[in-house]
Parts: C-alpha cells; structure tokens; sequence
C-alpha cells in the first residue's frame, strides 16, 4: 500500500512540476513515506531521517518531509522528535503536497496536515508506476474492521472504494504502457463495494481488460472472502493461482480477542475450498505469536494448524503493541522472551513447510513473466510464476517482459530455478 501511495505522492508531484531525482544528493526535497503497522518500521524510518537529516547542514535550502501512517499518527509530535523536519502530511492530504513543499520555499518553518478525510480516494490521479513489469492499482483506502491489534484504521480512515470504471480504465491505461502483471489493493479488498458492484464482479470486469495478462489482489480478509470470489478466481483465466489469506492466530478464542470476526475452523475450511476450486493455488499468510493473553496451548493450536495448512510462505511477526489500538490496553502481554521463543517456533515450522512446497514444483513447467536480469549472473533471467515463486532461468535478457515456460529443476531457499522449454 505504501509503494502504491509514494506513486501517487509522485504523480501529484510531477503534475505540479517536480520531477524525481535519481541521485538523493540531488535533491531538494526528500520525502519519506512512513508505515506504522508494527514499532519497528516506525524506529527504523526514524533512523533513516536521523541520517539524511544531516545533509541540511551542506544544504540550507533542503526540505525534509513525512507522509505516510506515522505521520497521520505522530503529527506534530514528529516535529518535537525531530526539530530539523520541514512538514508532516497525513495519509488524506497528499493533494496539498505541492502547496505546502511551495509555501515552505517561500517562508521556511514547519507545516502539517493530518486532517482526515473520509471522502478522499485520489480519483483523479493515474500512479506513476514504479514496479519493474508489475503495477499496483488502489480500488479502495481505509478499513472498517478495527482488528485489536491493528493502527490502520485510525491513519487511514474508513473504508471507500473507487468507482468501478476509473479502476478499469487505470488498469487499462497502465497494461498499455507495458505492465502486465498488475495488483489490486486495498486494506480488505473483499468488501470493496462501488454502487452496488462487489469484488466479485469487478474482478470479472478487470478480467476482461485486454491489455493485461494477469490479475493479482491484497489483502483478503477471511471473513469477507466469499464462494462468488473463489468462484471468480478458478474461472477467471487472468486471476493468478496465488491467495495471500490472514490467518493471524489458530486459536478461537485469541481470534475473538483480536477481532477478527472469524473461527480457525472457518479458516481451514476457506483453504480447503480454495484449493478444491483452485487447483495448485498458493497460499500465503500471516500470523502473529505472543498477542496478550495467548497460552501455550492457545499457541500450539497456532502451530497445529499452520503445520495443517502448509501455507507456501507466512509472513510471522511477534506481537507488537501500538498505541491508540484496543489490544495495546490489554492487561495480560506476553514477556518479551516468551514472544521472541514462539515466533523463532513458527519461522522454523514454516521454513521447513516453504523448503517442501518448493521442491514439490520440481519438474513442473510454469509460465514465468520475465522481470530482469537474476542478481547473480548476467546470463540468467529472473521472474515470477503465476503462483508468486521467484524463478531464475538461463536466457536472453531481450526475453525481459516477456511470459517463458519453464521446467522447475531445483529450489534453491525461496527461489526456483529452471530451464526454458
Ligand atoms: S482488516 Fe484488520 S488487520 Fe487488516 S487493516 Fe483492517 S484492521 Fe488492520
């Protein structure tokens, strides 16, 4: 979500006459987008401003600014931290971007906006797209769950979803300029709702854009994935066969406590029938260890049903408290060791459970859309396979931006590598 914000960001800006700079010792202004998800994002964007901060001492004229969650969350308080920062700009307020950058030039000093706007959903602004061959394109903002753990909905706002044609014709738009891989997103693009027209039918309709070839979407929330959009995605010949799915706990009663809406049954079963309509579908997650409250056994059902569920990767995380969110109050948070024991617990489960899958794709051929040149060797091509594995091939770097079938031979971590055929 954040790169497809400081896309936005970008085109706002270009629109307004700024350009972006390839070297950072050219630049005037410096912007970093910030994501307050978990207290180690927010110590490390501190970090990097520390360091560039620093360049205002051979540049008088340099303006630092900061736009993303933590800026909606700190507002002002930013400033305090760090007296050198020129403007804060919460996540609703990008269009005043080139205003307050101009005004700063005119009159130095601090300015901020973190007003949010529950309206605000940048329709009128086509992202400059960044991604090498894949482009993301925002069909809705904000989120109306409040999971307990969760600072999103407090620096996004509520949830929104953009009209139904501006979405296709963006995704038009950006598979004629070359992207063909592209990613819908939103903080739970399940219940996107434009007038009536659900995330199962806008899916029907992306999937007729002829200038794409493939159709990926994040985050689903488990709760609001219905039969209609899995139905959508085993006879839609552009959707991909990969699912990122939030399990976060396997326990019911944890599940409750973090407001998920949801019971690990539920979630099992979900998996199930994904992979019954979807044949070959990877499934990928996140879970969390050590929110408040979780016991042993509550945690060994985690692990249970992750060891059930083999999910082809998961993204683990250790709880972490955020201020402001309803589970940062609860009384009963785990020692930090205990946290630390138990995430250590599911990497280990899930990287062996990631080593398997890979290696199950041994002898397949998978259609792979050609991204660059592998980081290793300059005779070898790197991209993605419809069901996100990274692959590595020999080839002719005149392949790039192209779709190759490749015949797995190996799995090297989490990468495969294969053969033309
Ligand atoms: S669904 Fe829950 S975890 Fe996801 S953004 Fe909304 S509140 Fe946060």
């Amino acid at each position: 979500m954040n790169v497809a914000d400081s896309e936005l960001v970008a085109s706002i800006l270009n629109k307004n006459d700024f350009t972006i700079v390839d070297n950072i010792d050219d630049a005037e202004i410096i912007i970093f987008n910030t994501c307050s998800v978990r207290q180690h994002a927010e110590d490390r964007v501190l970090g990097r401003i520390s360091n560039e901060i620093s360049r205002k001492n051979s540049n008088t004229q340099l303006k630092i600014g900061v736009i993303g969650c933590m800026a909606q969350r700190l507002g002002n308080k930013l400033q305090k931290q760090n007296e050198k920062i020129d403007f804060v700009v919460g996540t609703d307020q990008y269009k005043k971007l080139p205003e307050i950058i101009m005004y700063l030039f005119e009159n130095p000093g601090f300015r901020s906006d973190t007003i949010i706007n529950n309206k605000e959903i940048y329709e009128d602004i086509f992202p400059i797209h960044t991604g090498k061959l894949n482009a993301f394109i925002t069909i809705m903002r904000g989120c109306n769950n409040f999971c307990s753990y969760c600072i999103v909905p407090y620096v996004r706002g509520r949830e929104r979803s953009r009209d139904v044609e501006d979405i296709i014709n963006d995704v038009h738009k950006t598979g004629k300029q070359g992207f063909k891989d592209v990613t819908l997103l939103g903080q739970n693009v399940n219940s996107y709702n434009y007038q009536g027209i659900d995330f199962a039918e806008l899916l029907r309709r992306v999937n007729k854009v002829e200038t794409i070839k493939r159709i990926r979407f994040v985050t689903s929330h488990p709760k609001d994935l219905s039969d209609e959009v899995i139905e959508v995605m085993a006879n839609s010949e552009k959707i991909c066969e990969h699912l990122h799915l939030a399990m976060q706990s396997g326990d019911d009663e944890i599940l409750r406590s973090m407001n998920r809406g949801y019971k690990a049954d539920h979630f099992n079963n979900i998996v199930q029938k994904l992979r019954r309509a979807v044949p070959d579908i990877a499934i990928t997650s996140d879970v969390i260890a050590g929110f408040p409250g979780e016991t042993q056994a509550q945690f060994k059902r985690t692990y249970d049903l992750m060891k059930k569920i083999e999910f082809d990767y998961a993204f683990t995380f250790k709880y972490s408290p955020r201020e402001g969110t309803k589970a940062a109050k609860f009384n009963d948070h785990i020692p930090e060791e205990t946290r630390l024991d138990r995430l250590q617990q599911l990497i280990n489960l899930q990287q062996d459970i990631t080593l398997k899958k890979y290696k199950d794709q041994i002898g397949k051929v998978k259609e792979i859309y050609v991204e660059k040149l592998s980081k290793r060797s300059n005779e070898e091509l790197a991209g993605k396979s419809r069901d996100f594995k990274i692959t590595v091939f020999k080839g002719d770097k005149s392949l790039i931006g192209t779709f190759v079938n490749v015949r797995i031979t190996d799995a090297v971590g989490w990468t495969l590598k294969g053969k033309e055929v």
